[in-house]
Protein backbone atom coordinates (compact mmCIF):
# COMPACT_ATOMS: atom_id res chain seq x y z
CA UNK A 1 0.00 0.00 0.00
CA UNK A 2 2.44 2.80 -1.29
CA UNK A 3 2.81 5.22 -4.37
CA UNK A 4 5.31 3.18 -5.17
CA UNK A 5 3.45 0.05 -6.29
CA UNK A 6 0.79 2.32 -8.20
CA UNK A 7 2.84 2.85 -11.08
CA UNK A 8 3.59 6.12 -11.49
CA UNK A 9 7.17 7.65 -12.37
CA UNK A 10 9.55 9.49 -10.33
CA UNK A 11 9.31 12.98 -10.78
CA UNK A 12 5.31 12.39 -9.38
CA UNK A 13 6.38 9.96 -6.62
CA UNK A 14 8.94 13.22 -6.01
CA UNK A 15 6.17 15.10 -5.34
CA UNK A 16 3.94 12.66 -3.32
CA UNK A 17 7.08 12.03 -1.39
CA UNK A 18 7.60 16.74 -0.94
CA UNK A 19 3.61 17.03 0.00
CA UNK A 20 4.43 14.63 3.03
CA UNK A 21 2.27 11.87 1.41
CA UNK A 22 3.75 8.41 2.85
CA UNK A 23 0.87 6.62 1.31
CA UNK A 24 -2.63 6.55 -0.86
CA UNK A 25 -5.66 7.42 0.54
CA UNK A 26 -8.31 4.68 0.48
CA UNK A 27 -9.61 6.86 -2.92
CA UNK A 28 -6.74 6.78 -4.50
CA UNK A 29 -5.46 3.34 -4.04
CA UNK A 30 -9.28 2.17 -5.72
CA UNK A 31 -8.90 5.21 -8.66
CA UNK A 32 -5.41 5.49 -9.33
CA UNK A 33 -5.03 2.14 -11.22
CA UNK A 34 -8.43 2.22 -12.89
CA UNK A 35 -7.82 6.00 -13.92
CA UNK A 36 -4.06 4.74 -15.88
CA UNK A 37 -6.23 2.44 -18.06
CA UNK A 38 -7.60 4.98 -19.25
CA UNK A 39 -11.33 3.93 -18.72
CA UNK A 40 -14.27 5.93 -17.03
CA UNK A 41 -14.50 6.62 -13.69
CA UNK A 42 -17.44 7.84 -11.37
CA UNK A 43 -16.24 8.28 -7.91
CA UNK A 44 -18.18 9.20 -4.66
CA UNK A 45 -15.89 10.88 -2.76
CA UNK A 46 -16.09 14.01 -0.28
CA UNK A 47 -13.80 17.11 0.21
CA UNK A 48 -11.23 15.57 2.11
CA UNK A 49 -10.71 12.18 0.87
CA UNK A 50 -7.56 12.46 -1.33
CA UNK A 51 -9.71 13.12 -4.38
CA UNK A 52 -7.80 15.84 -5.85
CA UNK A 53 -4.85 14.29 -5.98
CA UNK A 54 -6.74 10.82 -6.69
CA UNK A 55 -7.84 12.15 -10.08
CA UNK A 56 -4.81 14.28 -10.70
CA UNK A 57 -1.92 12.05 -10.18
CA UNK A 58 -3.72 9.03 -12.74
CA UNK A 59 -4.07 12.41 -15.49
CA UNK A 60 -0.55 13.41 -15.03
CA UNK A 61 1.05 10.05 -15.52
CA UNK A 62 -1.15 9.86 -18.61
CA UNK A 63 0.28 13.19 -19.89
CA UNK A 64 4.12 12.41 -18.57
CA UNK A 65 3.93 9.10 -21.05
CA UNK A 66 1.68 10.27 -24.17
CA UNK A 67 3.95 13.25 -25.15
CA UNK A 68 1.92 15.62 -27.08
CA UNK A 69 2.30 16.07 -31.06
CA UNK A 70 0.97 19.62 -30.73
CA UNK A 71 1.08 22.26 -28.50
CA UNK A 72 -2.85 22.56 -27.10
CA UNK A 73 -5.17 21.56 -23.99
CA UNK A 74 -4.94 18.35 -23.23
CA UNK A 75 -7.40 17.93 -19.71
CA UNK A 76 -9.98 20.00 -18.77
CA UNK A 77 -11.31 20.03 -14.69
CA UNK A 78 -14.82 21.72 -13.99
CA UNK A 79 -15.39 23.19 -10.61
CA UNK A 80 -18.38 24.41 -8.93
CA UNK A 81 -16.78 27.76 -7.90
CA UNK A 82 -14.12 29.54 -8.04
CA UNK A 83 -12.46 28.82 -4.69
CA UNK A 84 -12.60 24.92 -5.31
CA UNK A 85 -11.08 25.88 -8.55
CA UNK A 86 -8.07 28.07 -6.62
CA UNK A 87 -7.57 24.99 -4.60
CA UNK A 88 -7.21 22.24 -7.73
CA UNK A 89 -5.10 24.13 -9.15
CA UNK A 90 -2.37 24.52 -6.41
CA UNK A 91 -3.04 21.03 -6.30
CA UNK A 92 -1.85 20.07 -9.54
CA UNK A 93 0.67 22.75 -9.34
CA UNK A 94 2.37 20.95 -6.46
CA UNK A 95 2.14 17.82 -7.92
CA UNK A 96 3.36 18.95 -11.23
CA UNK A 97 6.14 20.59 -9.93
CA UNK A 98 9.03 18.08 -10.88
CA UNK A 99 7.15 17.84 -14.67
CA UNK A 100 7.09 20.17 -17.76
CA UNK A 101 3.14 20.08 -17.55
CA UNK A 102 1.25 23.57 -17.31
CA UNK A 103 -1.31 24.11 -15.74
CA UNK A 104 -3.91 27.43 -15.88
CA UNK A 105 -7.06 28.67 -13.81
CA UNK A 106 -10.06 29.93 -15.77
CA UNK A 107 -12.26 31.54 -13.57
CA UNK A 108 -14.52 34.56 -12.92
CA UNK A 109 -13.28 37.30 -10.59
CA UNK A 110 -9.83 37.29 -12.37
CA UNK A 111 -8.60 39.40 -15.22
CA UNK A 112 -9.90 37.78 -19.38
CA UNK A 113 -7.29 39.57 -20.78
CA UNK A 114 -4.73 37.61 -18.68
CA UNK A 115 -6.44 34.15 -18.65
CA UNK A 116 -6.92 34.48 -22.58
CA UNK A 117 -3.23 35.13 -23.02
CA UNK A 118 -2.56 32.20 -20.86
CA UNK A 119 -5.08 29.50 -23.13
CA UNK A 120 -3.50 30.88 -25.80
CA UNK A 121 -0.29 29.46 -24.93
CA UNK A 122 -2.06 26.40 -25.01
CA UNK A 123 -1.46 24.82 -21.01
CA UNK A 124 -1.47 20.98 -20.74
CA UNK A 125 -4.21 21.41 -18.11
CA UNK A 126 -7.17 23.91 -17.45
CA UNK A 127 -8.74 24.56 -14.06
CA UNK A 128 -12.13 26.27 -14.78
CA UNK A 129 -15.60 27.38 -13.55
CA UNK A 130 -18.00 26.08 -16.53
CA UNK A 131 -18.94 30.03 -17.20
CA UNK A 132 -15.97 31.63 -17.83
CA UNK A 133 -14.63 28.73 -19.76
CA UNK A 134 -17.69 28.92 -22.27
CA UNK A 135 -16.99 32.57 -22.60
CA UNK A 136 -13.45 32.01 -23.58
CA UNK A 137 -14.38 29.09 -26.34
CA UNK A 138 -16.96 31.18 -27.35
CA UNK A 139 -14.80 34.35 -27.66
CA UNK A 140 -11.12 33.57 -29.15
CA UNK A 141 -11.29 31.57 -32.14
CA UNK A 142 -7.74 30.29 -31.31
CA UNK A 143 -9.38 28.46 -27.82
CA UNK A 144 -10.72 24.87 -28.50
CA UNK A 145 -11.09 21.29 -26.68
CA UNK A 146 -10.07 19.82 -30.03
CA UNK A 147 -7.41 17.76 -28.53
CA UNK A 148 -8.92 17.36 -25.27
CA UNK A 149 -7.76 13.39 -24.14
CA UNK A 150 -9.61 14.10 -20.08
CA UNK A 151 -12.50 15.43 -18.92
CA UNK A 152 -12.74 15.83 -15.27
CA UNK A 153 -16.29 16.94 -13.69
CA UNK A 154 -15.17 18.18 -10.00
CA UNK A 155 -18.38 18.13 -7.34
CA UNK A 156 -20.90 17.10 -9.76
CA UNK A 157 -23.71 17.72 -7.62
CA UNK A 158 -22.61 21.15 -6.59
CA UNK A 159 -22.04 21.74 -10.33
CA UNK A 160 -25.74 20.89 -11.51
CA UNK A 161 -27.18 22.55 -7.61
CA UNK A 162 -25.58 25.69 -8.58
CA UNK A 163 -27.47 25.70 -11.98
CA UNK A 164 -24.76 24.63 -14.59
CA UNK A 165 -26.47 21.94 -16.23
CA UNK A 166 -26.67 23.74 -19.62
CA UNK A 167 -22.69 25.13 -19.62
CA UNK A 168 -21.80 21.73 -18.76
CA UNK A 169 -23.68 20.03 -21.62
CA UNK A 170 -22.72 22.63 -23.86
CA UNK A 171 -18.67 21.80 -22.68
CA UNK A 172 -19.37 18.31 -23.04
CA UNK A 173 -20.08 18.59 -26.98
CA UNK A 174 -17.23 20.94 -27.31
CA UNK A 175 -14.92 17.68 -26.46
CA UNK A 176 -13.54 14.92 -28.42
CA UNK A 177 -16.03 12.05 -28.27
CA UNK A 178 -13.15 9.63 -27.67
CA UNK A 179 -12.25 10.70 -24.60
CA UNK A 180 -11.62 10.32 -20.94
CA UNK A 181 -13.72 11.19 -18.39
CA UNK A 182 -13.95 11.26 -14.69
CA UNK A 183 -16.76 12.52 -12.57
CA UNK A 184 -16.61 13.09 -8.80
CA UNK A 185 -19.71 13.59 -6.72
CA UNK A 186 -20.54 13.67 -2.69
CA UNK A 187 -23.91 12.46 -3.67
CA UNK A 188 -25.25 10.70 -6.25
CA UNK A 189 -28.40 12.15 -7.49
CA UNK A 190 -30.99 11.74 -10.37
CA UNK A 191 -29.50 15.08 -11.93
CA UNK A 192 -26.42 13.35 -11.40
CA UNK A 193 -27.62 9.82 -12.43
CA UNK A 194 -28.50 11.54 -15.71
CA UNK A 195 -25.45 13.37 -16.15
CA UNK A 196 -22.86 10.09 -16.19
CA UNK A 197 -25.59 9.06 -18.43
CA UNK A 198 -24.50 11.58 -20.72
CA UNK A 199 -20.87 12.67 -20.35
CA UNK A 200 -19.51 8.63 -19.60
CA UNK A 201 -18.94 5.33 -21.07
CA UNK A 202 -19.26 2.65 -18.98
CA UNK A 203 -18.30 4.07 -16.12
CA UNK A 204 -16.60 2.31 -13.12
CA UNK A 205 -17.72 3.41 -9.84
CA UNK A 206 -15.72 3.76 -6.74
CA UNK A 207 -16.68 5.00 -3.34
CA UNK A 208 -14.54 6.06 -0.44
P1 LIG B 1 -8.95 16.67 -1.11
O1 LIG B 1 -9.93 15.64 -0.65
O2 LIG B 1 -8.42 16.39 -2.46
O3 LIG B 1 -9.49 18.07 -0.97
O4 LIG B 1 -7.66 16.57 -0.14
C1 LIG B 1 -7.76 16.82 1.25
C2 LIG B 1 -6.38 17.01 1.90
O5 LIG B 1 -5.70 15.76 2.01
C3 LIG B 1 -5.46 17.93 1.12
O6 LIG B 1 -4.88 18.83 2.04
C4 LIG B 1 -4.40 17.01 0.57
O7 LIG B 1 -3.15 17.67 0.46
C5 LIG B 1 -4.35 15.89 1.57
N1 LIG B 1 -3.94 14.58 1.01
C6 LIG B 1 -4.30 14.09 -0.20
N2 LIG B 1 -3.75 12.87 -0.40
C7 LIG B 1 -3.03 12.58 0.71
C8 LIG B 1 -2.23 11.44 1.12
N3 LIG B 1 -2.08 10.38 0.33
N4 LIG B 1 -1.63 11.50 2.32
C9 LIG B 1 -1.80 12.58 3.13
N5 LIG B 1 -2.54 13.67 2.80
C10 LIG B 1 -3.16 13.68 1.62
Amino acid sequence: NSFMELNLSRPLLRACEALGYSKPTPIQAACIPLALTGRDICGSAITGSGKTAAFALPTLERLLYRPKRIPAIRVLILTPTRELAVQVHSMIEKIAQFTDIRCCLVVGGLSTKMQETALRSMPDIVVATPGRMIDHLRNSMSVDLDDLAVLILDEADRLLELGFSAEIHELVRLCPKRRQTMLFSATLTEDVDELIKLSLTKPLRLSA
